[in-house]
């Protein structure tokens, strides 16, 4: 990938054609292979293109330009899906490798070399049988950073390094592993200006995250309508817009970015569970155009701190560009 454009699902884009970005959200979140072996689940497959679709319609329609799709193969990843999806609704997407939690035993048991030629070729060729490629790699842990969890940052670290290719982490942000994440990435060469720290807005701690910012790592402040539910942390969605605009006072604005991490289609949830996230959020993929935005612009940030937080910080984070 050339420098100052990211690789989306359709093809290159330049960091000047990404707009406004949310960095971390689903078209599906299941489990791998699902959408393929099981589509009576959510009504079939045109079903789940439709819904997407217009959800992302929405979007764009409230000013969304991009989104990064965090959906690792393990995640129910579905390239025909996203690239359809893509296509039909106008959204630019860029889609990801890497992996998340709980490996089931044919990745619990690769090598880092392994995987970073697996990642590599999603980034560079194309995933799930298709010539579709990822554009950035995601990497996760919650609590503490498992072995298998640090034989996927190594590939991740190693393949970004190799290719350019930014990576998004979901880090366990009321345990501090974001800053984990963060030594482990430096020891193996990543730059902070390629990597978000994720779901960084379930911390209620200013001083952790404030470090991280000063260290020059994103912060992913990527679950902000799930505020509204205490199986995310306690922070309230207001929390979460008073803990951006703290940090935009204390001059973090070129650190931050945003989005909803709320699946259109979330099987890994129950089906009460799901239905609560669409109560919770009626205005699903547009969140944030519709309601944080406005609300952090009440709160004093400026319309230039919000470009950096919306289009600025995005581009430079998945181009490497300025
Ligand atoms: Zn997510």
């Amino acid at each position: 990938m050339s420098a100052g454009t990211v690789q989306g699902v359709l093809g290159p884009i330049a960091a000047a054609d990404l707009g406004t970005v949310l960095m971390h959200e689903h078209v599906a979140a299941a489990s791998g292979g699902v959408i393929r072996a099981w589509p009576e689940l959510f009504g079939g497959t045109e079903r789940l293109i439709a819904r997407a679709v217009a959800d992302l319609e929405a979007a764009r329609a409230a000013g969304v330009d991009t989104i990064v799709d965090a959906t690792t193969f393990d995640l129910g990843r579905d390239m025909d899906v996203i690239a359809e999806v893509a296509r039909r609704s106008g959204m630019q997407i860029v889609a990801s490798s890497g992996h998340w939690l709980m490996p089931v035993p044919t990745m619990a048991t690769r090598s880092v070399e392994q995987l970073a030629a697996w990642f590599e070729r999603e980034l560079s060729q194309g995933a799930d049988g298709t010539s579709y490629r990822a554009g950035i790699m995601k990497i996760a842990s919650e609590q503490e950073i498992t072995p298998f969890e640090a034989r996927v940052l190594e590939a991740a670290a190693r393949t970004h390094r190799q290719t350019g290719a930014a990576i998004l982490t979901h880090s366990g942000s009321r345990h501090g592993t974001g800053e984990l994440q963060a030594d482990m990435l430096e020891r193996h060469g990543v730059d902070p200006g390629r990597v978000v720290i994720g779901h960084s807005d379930d911390s209620s701690d200013v001083e952790y995250l404030s470090r991280l910012a000063a260290r020059g790592y994103y912060l992913g402040m990527d679950r902000l309508p799930n505020g509204a539910m205490p199986e995310y942390g306690g922070q309230t969605v207001e929390d979460r817009l008073q803990m951006i605009a703290t940090l935009v006072e204390r001059g973090y604005a070129n650190r931050i970015v945003v989005s909803t991490d709320d699946p259109i289609w979330a099987p890994l949830l129950t089906d009460e569970d799901q239905a609560t996230h669409v109560r919770v959020n009626p205005d699903r993929v547009a969140f944030i155009p519709r309601v944080a935005m406005p609300r952090l612009r009440e709160l004093g940030v400026s319309a230039d701190d919000l470009a950096a937080i919306m289009v600025r910080n995005p581009a430079a984070w998945l181009t490497g560009g300025a």
